[in-house]
């Protein structure tokens, strides 16, 4: 049995990044970075105030009152056409382009205004209140760099240095398909020895969330010819991701069936609880991804493996698996094989978060694993635990969409 370091380590080895893709700039929130965004545009793209008040020459202004005469005005958007000389000053509100010849502004609570006769009572610094062009970045620079998952905040500044069109990873395309005699997608009429496929559902939206675009196939039944038939619906998916029939029962036949169709094997087993059976491989151009059926142990594996292989795919860098986290209650002695316990977190303001396993841990139990913020990993062969000790976490909040 592989361990999951080990099994990360094949998926990732055997994936290179996808294609990329040009998208609208409003539409890349998600989306990774393919290209260097380098700006077109400084910011500011020419030298504004930062105030209402006036634009002035500081040297004007050194010695206070200092009275100038007002020649224009230089609202945002509106340029003032001209230049400011000795003894003159414009009007200026926030974001008006500062006017030739004018250096500094004086905020307007430290003037007094007879028609067109300004006195400043404050001597500015020079270059006080001006923003300076490009001040936040000069054009060319690059801002963001090939392999960054684009922010909401990375977006605007994009924008702000001119992006339009930008060149991103296209998304892993993801056929989910289920197995099992028992399985009946959501909605059809169900029979009491069957249940519905909540894994359908559920693989399809972490897929979603991790930064695919996934699609349902299907049920296949635990016969052969319907795995081959369900196999054929796959072609041109980047890969395959199969629930249930993962084991090595009578009926668990996706390896087997596969296997005939030209399966090239990577791994199958990693030493973890829940999760144990799991297939990874290529089937032509199509990755496997054979996950266990119980809803639990699909969700898990999903957050771990098929994460790792989405995000190679998007051409993202791997990020740390774990967190820091103490432990609310006690926990026993584990076995042979890592084990991730559902768990929820109270934050805390000063120190690690708080995190508590739930009582009961079967692999079937999706109202917990709903619950759950975070798994908590135990080492195989760890020792007891007491409250307060620090664990580590994998967070289950994750999303390809940020702030
Ligand atoms: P298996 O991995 O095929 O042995 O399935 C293990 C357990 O998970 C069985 O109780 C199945 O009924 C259940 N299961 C398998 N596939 C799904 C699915 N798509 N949705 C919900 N439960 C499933
Ligand atoms: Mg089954």
């Amino acid at each position: 049995m592989l361990s999951i370091e080990e099994a990360l380590d094949k998926i990732r080895a055997s994936i290179k990044p996808l294609a990329s893709e040009e998208i609208f700039i409003s539409d890349a929130l998600g989306r990774v970075l393919a290209e260097d965004v380098t700006a077109t545009l400084s910011h500011p793209p020419q030298a504004v105030s930062a105030m209402d008040g006036y634009a002035v020459r500081a040297s004007d202004v050194a010695e206070v009152p200092a009275t100038l005469t007002q020649i224009g005005e230089a609202a945002a958007g509106h340029l003032f056409v001209g230049t400011v000389g000795p003894g003159q000053c414009t009007r200026i509100f926030t974001g008006g382009a500062l006017p030739d010849g004018a250096d500094s502004i004086v905020i307007q609570e430290d003037t007094t205004v007879d028609g067109d006769q300004i006195t400043m009572t404050e001597a500015p610094k020079h270059g006080a209140w001006v923003r300076a062009e490009g001040l936040d970045f000069a054009k060319g620079r690059t801002l963001l760099s090939s392999g960054r998952l684009l922010s909401a905040r990375d977006l605007g500044v994009a924008a702000a240095a001119g992006a339009t069109w930008i060149r991103v990873r296209r998304k892993p395309r993801i056929a989910v398909l289920s197995t099992g005699d028992e399985i009946v997608m959501p909605g059809a009429p169900i029979r009491p020895d069957q249940i519905v496929s909540s894994n359908s559902v559920a693989l399809v939206a972490y897929a979603d969330v991790m930064g695919a675009d996934a699609t349902s196939i299907g049920v296949a039944a635990d016969k052969p010819e319907s795995l081959r038939e369900r196999l054929k619906d796959a072609a041109g998916f980047d890969m395959l991701v199969t629930s249930g029939g993962a084991s090595v029962g009578d009926h668990d036949l996706v390896q087997s069936v596969f296997g005939e169709e030209g399966l090239e094997l990577g791994f199958y087993k990693i030493a973890m609880r829940p999760g144990k059976p799991l297939i990874f491989g290529h089937i032509g151009d199509t990755m496997l991804l054979g996950l266990p059926g119980n809803p639990v142990s699909t969700g898990v594996t999903a957050a771990i493996f098929m994460r790792a292989a989405i995000e190679q795919m998007l051409g993202l860098a791997p990020k740390p698996m774990y967190q820091a986290a103490k432990l609310g209650s006690d926990l026993g002695p584990n076995g042979k094989r890592l084990d991730f316990i559902r768990a929820y977190l109270a934050p805390s303001e000063t120190d690690l978060p708080t995190v508590t396993p739930f009582d009961r841990q079967d692999s079937s139990m999706m109202a917990i694993f709903s619950d759950a913020d975070c798994l908590i990993m135990r080492e195989i062969g760890a020792p007891a635990a007491k409250a307060s000790d620090t664990v580590k976490i994998v967070p289950l909040g994750f999303s390809s969409r940020q702030f």
